[in-house]
């Protein structure tokens, strides 16, 4: 860092308060995690500089031999972590693959079946805000209101009703495991093709505490940065007859250069993910998660759906008399970092909601354990009940800045 904090200290005091923020913080946003030293490195390298349009063997420009071999390792890693037949790693964001497989696979205005973002799925499932919902013709399906849970009743109806070219799976705030399997079964019997985006669950699926969509559908796509612990990023695996369509729509569909730096990088994380320490690491996350849950549950907090088989879980605030977005604030000022998410059937809207949405990803890289996660549930009741009581939240203060003691974050780094 000698150089940059010589040429540009205004920048570089921007990089010392955010690492004294992920110090200082205990990270419960479920979509992100704490990356390796090594996948941070990865991203600071030369590969930066090198353009590389196309795909090992096949470039655009000269000079790719060697990024070639970083996209290889990356391919061929992902394929094995996953069991996929064909593997795409350029996408540069979540976002990116699911609009390449929309474009390898759909027409405009096509009929495709997505879960009810209010109800925990995905903005690029068929928010009519996003170039999903504006370019094809979603119908929502969503959870059961009793059970909070998919209704795949519901989904094989309106597949019978509506007869998608497409049906998604996957969320980004269900607590729940989901049903591939099913799923798939249903996207089959109404002939059309499955696709899922495990973004929030692909490191529980490399980890083997999740089951795999791989085996169940024609496309998956995930980000790199959630429970996968990567840099941020999207790829896509498909079978092995969608392999030139997905490949084109990522580029020149949809992209230009791939972020070489960034494949890089992500073939670290996939190296680290195929050792067995990962799935010591994806059972801390959900024993995490459970304990996190069991305890907020005996100081009397809602938890939709009753609780969590994975990674994630939902606060219903209600009785608490907070909005998602106060309960955010008075977290935030407690040293907990959490957001805002709509509960299924919120009545209240999206920028307020009555939900919080937390995960044990970060904290679970960080090395923090079921006991932390006592203490982690005791601070957020006790600020949750009590917003606007100084003493309260200074206790909390202190309990969150012993616990961040205890779990040093990249004790080496210093910018
Ligand atoms: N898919 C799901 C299920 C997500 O939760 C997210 C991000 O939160 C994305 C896609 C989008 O990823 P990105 O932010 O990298 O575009």
């Amino acid at each position: 860092m000698e150089n940059l904090r010589k040429q540009d200290p205004e920048l570089v005091k921007a990089l010392g308060l955010e690492l004294q923020r992920q110090r200082d913080n205990i990270e419960l946003i479920a979509s992100e995690n704490i990356v390796s030293e090594a996948v941070l490195e990865a991203m600071g390298t030369v590969l930066t500089n090198k353009y590389a349009e196309g795909y090992p063997g096949k470039r655009y420009y000269g000079g790719c031999e060697h990024v070639d071999i970083a996209e290889d390792i990356a391919r061929n890693r992902a394929k094995e972590l996953f069991g996929a037949e064909h593997v795409n790693v350029q996408p540069h964001s979540g976002a990116q693959a699911n609009m390449a497989v929309y474009l390898a696979a759909l027409q405009p205005g096509d009929t495709v079946l997505g879960m009810n973002l209010a109800h925990g799925g995905h903005l690029t499932h068929g928010s009519p805000v996003n170039a999903s919902g504006l370019l094809y013709n979603f119908v929502a399906y969503g959870v059961n209101e009793e059970t909070f849970t998919i209704d795949y009743e519901e989904v094989r109806k309106l597949a019978f009703k509506h007869r998608p070219r497409m049906i998604v799976a996957g969320a980004s705030a269900y607590p729940r495991i989901i049903d591939f399997e099913k799923m798939g079964q249903i996207a089959n019997d109404v002939g059309a093709l499955f696709f899922v985006d495990m973004a929030h669950i692909a490191g529980l699926v490399a980890a083997g505490l999740h089951p795999s969509p791989v085996p169940h559908a024609h496309f998956v796509t995930t980000t790199t940065h959630k429970t996968l612990r990567g840099p941020r990023g999207g790829m896509i695996m498909c079978r092995k007859p969608w392999a030139a369509a997905i490949d084109k729509a990522v580029f020149p569909g949809s992209q230009g250069g791939p972020l070489m730096h960034i494949i890089a990088a992500k073939a670290v994380a996939f190296g680290e993910a195929l050792d067995p320490s990962f799935k010591e690491y994806g059972k801390s996350v959900v024993n995490n998660a459970k304990a996190l849950s069991e305890a907020l549950i005996g100081h009397g907090l809602n938890l939709v759906s009753g609780g969590t088989d994975n990674h994630l879980m939902l606060i219903d605030l209600r009785n608490l008399n907070i909005t998602g977005k106060e309960a955010e604030h008075v977290l935030d000022s407690v040293q907990i970092t959490v957001n805002k998410n709509a509960i299924p059937f919120d009545p209240t809207s999206p920028f307020v909601t009555s939900g919080i949405r937390i995960g044990t990803p970060a904290a679970s890289a960080r090395g923090m354990n079921e006991a932390a996660m006592k203490v982690i549930a005791e601070v957020i009741a006790i600020t949750l009940k009590n917003p606007k009581d100084e003493a309260v939240l200074e206790k909390a203060r202190g309990m969150v800045r012993d616990l961040t003691a205890q779990f040093p974050l990249y004790p080496g780094l210093a910018y």
